[in-house]
């Protein structure tokens, strides 16, 4: 008989999960507490070491087919009135496979496709569900869900996020803790010709654009914000504008043309930095209920589908769970502890408003910033192959 796995949340974590679970044999749950396919919209990136885990999922093609893929891996950084600054370039290889350096994709798209993928798995879907309860033991657990349901299970995984609530029922300890930032992001028609990745640089504020579908782009811009800060949807638009007036260049005919009707979001950053292992008896923590992320590095969303194929592999049909399960801490904790900490570390320092200072940043960037990102790819990559070959360094 198929062991089953339930999983909590039907996000970039548990949707991947449900894949990589369901090709390695298991029989799959999957409840989401939205009561539709209805995915907080916007862009995300994925770099190479994100596709490369799509490609062993099988999703990568069609991700590639509906995003925006920067082919050169070029990321341009400008000053606030436009000037350049400098270039970086990612790179287009992650574990042995050529792949796309940087890929902008629309998130209710990529939830498109990995719901298509999902569909055609024998995946049984709950939306409108969440869990109430949950008791583990060594070889199983239980869940009471809202829908009335008692399921047993031989594996349950929380995939539901910064706020989880399997994260709350069994790790109520674990909160998630305010970074000092929030994330201002809108969606606009992209003109034909603007095609790169953009990074524009002030003191205290960052301001990327970055192409998500052969029509639109995406800006997200970073600054420091007071804890608890809380602002009307209404005015979200406005603000996003006053924050960002600093940068000319390429930038001023969307933030311009921000108004109440313009597609934005306000995000309060948020990490979520939890001790391990991440498993309790049969019940284990994946994607950003264990281990979000500052958005930085745009890897948060790269580590939860690694996440998913790690977990696939280690669970294959002969594994042992307790022993799967382990071994997954030891070889994720690592790796989601080192993008956290340079996420934060970036985040850091473009919050630093004195404009002294930030010229100096400036000038280090521009004699470190290519060698940095190679020195994080490799790294990345190092913890891969340990992920792949069964090492531990
Ligand atoms: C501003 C910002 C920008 C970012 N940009 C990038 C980027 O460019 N690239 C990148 O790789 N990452 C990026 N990230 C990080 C990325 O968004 C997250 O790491 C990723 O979404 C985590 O996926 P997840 O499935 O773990 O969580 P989520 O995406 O939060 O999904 C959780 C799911 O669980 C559901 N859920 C919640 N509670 C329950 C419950 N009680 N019961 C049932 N279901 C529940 C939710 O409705 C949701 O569907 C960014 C993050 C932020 C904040």
């Amino acid at each position: 008989m198929k062991r089953h796995v339930l999983i909590v949340g039907a996000g970039i974590a548990g949707c991947c999960a449900a894949i990589a679970l369901a090709r390695a044999g298991w029989a799959v749950s999957l409840v989401e507490k939205q009561t539709a396919w209805q995915f907080q919209s916007s862009g995300i990136f994925v770099y190479s070491n994100g596709l490369a885990q799509f490609k062993a999922l099988g999703v990568m093609d069609d991700m590639v087919a509906t995003g925006f893929s920067i082919d050169d891996g070029r990321n341009v950084y400008l000053n606030a009135d436009g000037s350049p600054l400098l270039e970086t370039f990612y790179p287009g290889r992650f574990e042995g496979h050529r792949l796309v350096p940087i890929l902008g994709i629309r998130r209710a798209d990529m939830h498109r496709v990995l719901s298509a993928h999902l569909q055609q798995l024998d995946i049984e879907i709950a939306l409108g569900c969440t869990v109430e309860r949950i008791e583990h033991a060594p070889d199983s657990a239980r869940a009471l869900l809202s829908d009335g349901r008692e399921v047993r299970c031989d594996l349950l995984l929380g995939a539901d996020g910064i706020r989880s609530q399997v994260r709350k029922l069994l790790w109520p300890q674990v909160q998630p803790r305010y970074s000092g930032f929030g994330v201002w992001r809108s969606v606009h028609h992209r003109p034909p010709d603007l095609v790169d990745k953009i990074m524009m640089m002030a003191p205290g504020l960052r301001l990327g654009i970055m192409p998500i579908s052969s029509q639109q782009l995406y800006l997200f811009g970073t600054v420091p914000e007071p804890e608890g800060a809380w602002y009307a949807r209404d005015d979200w638009a406005a603000l996003m504008q006053s924050r960002f007036s600093v940068f000319q260049g390429p930038a001023a005919q969307f933030l311009d043309s921000l108004n109440p009707q313009s597609e934005v979001l306000y995000t309060a950053v948020e990490e979520v930095l939890m001790p391990g292992p991440w498993h309790l008896g049969r019940v284990l923590l994946i994607g950003d209920a264990a281990h979000a992320s500052t958005p930085f590095m745009g890897q948060g969303g790269a580590m939860a589908v690694q996440d998913a194929v790690v977990l696939g592999r280690l669970l294959g049909a002969e594994a042992s769970v307790e022993s799967a399960l382990e071994r997954f801490s030891a070889l994720r904790i690592p790796a989601c502890r080192f993008v956290q900490d340079v996420s934060r570390q970036v985040g850091v320092s473009g919050a630093q408003t004195d404009p002294g200072e930030h010229a100096k940043i400036l000038t280090a960037m521009r004699a470190t910033a290519q060698q940095r990102v190679d020195d994080f790819y490799a790294q990345l990559e190092r913890f891969s192959d340990h992920t792949t070959t069964g090492k531990t360094s």
